[in-house]
């Protein structure tokens, strides 16, 4: 496959399975794939199977049972398929795991079913029925990349869409036990390559066992070359043999050898870690962090959503670059995990709306962007579609009048109270306060504040926005504080309703409550939060440049649109030089800039040295105004790095949102902090 210009697989849609559904040996109808010309599972005994070749074959309900470790067991599977053996796995878990322990599916899949096959597969299961509803409930579009989905409050199951092998190279995360599952290797010579094996085992614990339903020689030989031992074990059925194996000493994880400064710090113990700031990127935090059992304090000079996160209604939306990029790669991924995490957050949907949202274009110029978009990226019409004017006003509600791409996944939400409904997570406690020193001691940190207080903590994390880097810590991270102000009017009934967020310069959202919410302005370098008359009226501007029609049906219902009596709000956002959040462990620049000081001469003399890093003190910041979709994705990445469990992003894209990046850049072109 031909990668993107980011030398990533390509941003791109995937093929879904071509299933039919054949009778099996019970009379019964099951699923199977005509691509390869093999079943999926048995009707008769494919729970009996699963139990025997995975779950029997890697030892775990034992574990299971003496699983203790804070961090998740992990198990990882090659080939997705139906899910049955992953339900199966999570049912394990459930029956043999001790209270408080964890467990993290990690799975690829490079044809997904479609969401109606999957759920007709399932039905086969009567006694999975809960689990397999809420794997239906959170299927993901069909589009590459990490798809988290949260299965309950323990068990987490990470898809990985795209090809096998492809998928563990990018996967950033170690295994304890592996399904090696995928069609027959004479039905599927692609999947069971070398590379495969070799794939798995850098991708292992040490220790991590693995078994397979098949003992097929390129299998037995795969599996030794990569450092599995192997043995044959007696098979389900009528099948005499299976494979089961082990590796015990994996292969160092080499892939950061030419960025070793984005080597991640080693995990430590957090039984309680402060969170700073909790606006929507603090505040996801807090909640990541104690779904997983932390004890955390959250901490805000003001409330939760005081800041850039307080206003009542803001746009989940990105803007995607015409050329594949890192930045756009995160941001898309951001959007399809914010879209699966408010479900699973708010299912009733009184903190958020996934009413879509139309990107006009309104200039020749925008025009041209959008069609070499829709050129470049093969995504599904469920995730970005391009609209002629006349079906983006039919989607709109309301005449638009400009072509547009439409994101019928995305939407609007209610950010001050999203942010309070998260502070108010159990296992976080909201403080107020402002922090004003942070030290490393013995035991972790002490957070000092304005009052003369102090806090004791494992460990920290800093996301108070455009002033996240006022500590010592933090301050070689550049940040930019952006003023932004949002208007709000009341309409009168009878007005058209508008049916999706609408963005051209700004954004106009569906009334809430009988209220409509448009803007933002942005000021780069302004910190002040007055309201300004001048800042509604260049609201007013734009909406009347974005819906002319809107605006006049407003007028002719009697709406006085006069600036000097808007309501509405100012905050600052904050953004980095490069547009693209700090998510991650915060670099000891001064170490950064001694180790990796020869770069200055020669870029391509890399040091060993891997990053030195202010030990246990983390950063969320510079989301700009598209913090809805990027804060919850970073917080979880925070919190899965924290708690050393597999990522929810390919690691270049965790190293793309690495804090210290930029230090690099500026030591590689010589310029001095
Ligand atoms: N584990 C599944 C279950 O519990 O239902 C059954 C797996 S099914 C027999 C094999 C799966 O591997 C199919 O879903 C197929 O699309 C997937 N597959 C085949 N080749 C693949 C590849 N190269 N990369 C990723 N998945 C692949």
């Amino acid at each position: 496959m031909t990668a993107a210009p980011d030398g990533l697989p390509p941003l791109a849609g995937l093929e879904t399975a071509r299933l039919d559904w054949r009778r099996d040996e019970t009379g019964e109808s099951a699923p199977h794939s005509t691509a390869f010309d093999d079943v999926y599972f048995s009707r008769h005994d494919g729970r009996a199977e699963t139990e025997h070749v995975f779950i029997a074959g890697n030892d775990l309900p034992r574990r299971f049972a003496e699983w203790q470790a804070p961090r998740p067991f992990v198990v990882g599977e090659t080939g997705f398929g139906t899910g049955l053996n992953m339900l199966c796995a999570w049912a394990c878990f459930d029956a043999h795991a001790p209270a408080g322990t964890r467990l993290h599916l990690v799975s690829t899949e490079k044809f997904p079913l479609a969401r109606e096959d999957l759920a007709r597969a399932l039905a086969a299961w009567p006694d999975l029925a809960e689990r397999a509803t809420r794997l239906i409930a959170q299927w993901p579009e069909p589009v590459a990349g990490v798809h988290r989905l949260w299965l309950d409050a323990r068990v987490t199951l990470d898809l990985h869409f795209g090809d096998t092998t492809e998928r563990l190279a990018l996967l950033d995360g170690r295994v304890d036990a592996w399904f090696l599952d995928g069609f027959a290797p004479a039905k599927n010579p692609e999947m069971w390559r070398p590379e495969l094996f070799v794939a798995m085992a850098a991708r292992s614990r040490p220790g991590a066992t693995l078994a397979t339903f098949t003992c097929a020689g390129v299998v037995k030989r795969g599996l030794a070359a990569a450092g599995f031992a192997w043995r044959k074990v007696p098979g389900f059925g009528r099948k005499r043999e299976m494979l089961a194996g082990e590796i015990l000493e994996p292969p160092v994880d080499a892939r950061r050898r030419r960025t070793p400064w984005f080597v991640p710090p080693a995990p430590a113990p957090a039984r309680h870690v402060a969170v700073v700031g909790a606006g929507i990127a603090g505040a996801s935090v807090a909640h990541a962090l104690a779904r997983r059992g932390i004890a955390v304090t959250l901490l805000d000079r003001d409330g939760p959503g005081a800041g850039g996160s307080g206003n009542r209604q803001g746009a989940l939306y990105v803007k995607l670059a015409v050329a594949t990029n890192p930045q756009s790669r995160v941001y898309l991924a951001g959007l399809l995990h914010s879209r699966r995490w408010l479900e699973a957050l708010d299912p009733a949907r009184t903190l958020w709306r996934p009413c879509g949202v139309l990107q006009l274009a309104m200039t020749e110029k925008e025009q041209g962007r959008q069609a070499r978009f829709l050129a470049q990226h093969a995504l599904p019409a469920s995730v970005v579609e391009g609209l002629d004017a006349e079906a983006a006003a039919e989607r709109a509600g309301l005449r638009v009048g400009a072509p547009a791409l439409d994101y019928p996944l995305a939407g609007w939400v209610r950010p001050a109270a999203l942010c309070a409904h998260l502070a108010d997570t159990p296992g976080v406690t909201f403080r107020r306060g402002e922090v004003s020193d942070l030290v490393r001691v013995e035991s972790g940190w002490r957070l000092t504040l304005t009052t003369g207080d102090s806090l004791a903590a494992d460990q920290v994390v800093i996301a108070t926005a455009e002033l996240a880097n006022r500590f010592a810590q933090t301050s070689p991270l550049p940040l930019q504080p952006v003023r932004g102000q949002v208007s709000q009017l009341g309409l009168p009934t009878g007005v058209p309703a508008l049916e999706r967020v609408v963005c051209a310069g700004g954004y106009v959202s569906p009334a809430l409550d009988g209220v409509l919410t448009f803007g933002a302005t942005f000021a780069p370098n302004d910190t002040t939060i007055e309201l300004r008359e001048a800042d509604h009226a260049a609201n007013l501007a734009e909406l009347e440049r974005t819906l002319p029609a809107f605006v006049a049906a407003l007028r002719d219902a009697g709406t006085e649109l006069d600036a000097g009596r808007l309501e509405g709000r100012a905050a600052i956002r904050a953004a980095s030089p490069d547009k693209s959040p700090y998510a991650g462990p915060v670099p000891d620049a001064e170490a950064w800039r001694s180790d990796y000081a020869v770069l200055a001469r020669d870029a391509t003399r890399v040091p060993e040295t891997p990053g030195r890093h202010h030990g246990g003190l983390w950063i969320s910041a510079a989301h700009g105004s598209r913090g809805l979709a990027s804060a919850p994705l970073c917080a979880e990445l925070i919190a899965s790095r924290l708690c050393d469990e597999p990522l929810p992003l390919e690691w270049p894209l965790a190293d793309h949102l690495h804090p210290g990046r930029r230090i690099i850049r500026d030591l590689v072109r010589g310029k001095q902090a």
